[in-house]
């Protein structure tokens, strides 16, 4: 039973529509706007014309159970975070996202009103995003739902920003801040484990306004790849933190064949992630390093470029990249430096030799 269960709802069960009258029920919310599609749902291929610029792809399978709990993610929000989490994939390469698929594989347990509002969310994302949802695939599953979206995008050649091109100096950026989502999480868990014990009891959540939205409804970051154009700035080397800050450090490292240097007092946390670090008595920055599922994008930068980003509210110089031989190091607050790792708190503490 979800948290947030409303009851008494008449609710239809797919077997009344079967398959393509669901599909039928799915076309109806879609309407195609972006100039790059020619062609969306109802063949046996969607088309589309990126004119002249390299197509991005990329694809994302979330599954019930292991990467969301439906006892407090309301469908509508997971319809819009499985978009977010693929179009950013196409901004961390410097592109811009224009069309989407949903696959997804439902249980019996989900009625007709269910896939209405996991569609709700999704074009609500596609809006917002401004892709079109152009097919997708539909069948039954025996254990809950599964969803699988694919984005696709384009950019110019020259454009495209891998995570294999950070030099040695170069400035270590990141947008936004981190740590919340993973909090967010624990907030919810802690939560549900309240209503178990009393299903009476209305979980507490409105003081977690912002942490709630950043692990339910994540915005993927739309607004950075127009301003970074307008910057004149085309990063040596981007990725997303979905895996959490620490993960996606060591992936532009090892693409690159560099070190870094990040500075734990320059690591960006919302006021609202500290109070809560404090709630739960954790470290912040063991969160914001190893949580995930931020979407902020971490780029490196030209260090004479720093002059374009600086002052600017979205970026945050966190560190530096370094020689390979030097490693991939934190420098705490008390002037000490640990080794990054991918992993938890004690392999991370590791001192530096
Ligand atoms: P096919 O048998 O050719 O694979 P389907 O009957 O599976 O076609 O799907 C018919 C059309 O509906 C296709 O254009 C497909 O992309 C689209 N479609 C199927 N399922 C979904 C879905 N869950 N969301 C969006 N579009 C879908
Ligand atoms: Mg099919």
């Amino acid at each position: 039973m979800s948290m947030f269960e409303e009851k008494n709802q008449p609710l239809t069960p797919i077997s009344e529509l079967g398959e393509f009258g669901l599909i039928e029920l799915i076309k109806k919310q879609i309407k195609l706007s972006n100039p790059t599609t020619v062609d969306g749902i109802g063949d046996d291929a969607a088309q589309f014309n990126h004119k002249g610029e390299n197509s991005l792809i990329t694809t994302d399978m979330l599954i019930e159970g292991v990467h969301f709990d439906l006892s407090y993610t309301p469908l509508k929000h997971l319809g819009y975070k499985a978009v977010s989490v693929n179009v950013s994939d196409i901004y961390a390469m410097n592109g811009t996202p224009s069309q989407i698929t949903v696959s997804m594989a439902l249980s019996n347990r989900f009625p007709v009103e269910a896939v209405d509002e996991l569609y709700e969310g999704i074009m609500l994302a596609c809006e917002r995003y401004g892709v079109d949802l152009v097919g997708g695939d539909t069948t039954s599953s025996r254990v809950g739902l599964v969803l699988s979206i694919t984005a696709i995008g384009s950019a110019k050649a020259e454009d495209v920003v891998k995570r294999s091109g950070a030099k040695p100096t170069d400035l270590l950026v990141l947008t936004g801040d981190i740590g919340g989502a993973y909090l967010g999480l624990q907030v919810l868990e802690r939560e549900k484990a309240v209503f178990k014990e009393n299903p009476n009891l209305q979980p507490d959540l409105a003081q977690y306004p912002y942490i709630l939205e950043r692990q339910l409804k994540p915005e993927a970051r739309k607004d950075i790849i127009p301003l970074l154009k307008e910057l004149d700035l085309k990063p040596t080397s981007m990725i997303d933190v979905s895996d959490g800050l620490s993960s996606e450090l060591i992936h532009i490292c090892k693409s690159s064949g560099v070190g870094c240097r990040v500075y734990e007092d320059k690591i960006p946390l919302d006021p609202e992630t500290i109070k809560v670090c404090e709630e739960f008595n954790v470290d912040s920055t063991t969160m914001a390093i190893n949580g995930g599922e931020d979407y902020e994008l971490l780029f490196t930068i030209p260090l004479a470029d720093f002059d374009k980003i600086k002052g600017n509210p979205h970026f945050t110089p966190i560190g530096h990249i370094t020689e390979e031989a030097e490693g991939m190091v934190l420098q705490t607050r008390d002037g000490t430096s640990a080794e990054l790792t991918a992993k938890g708190w004690d392999s991370f503490l590791k001192k530096e030799k």
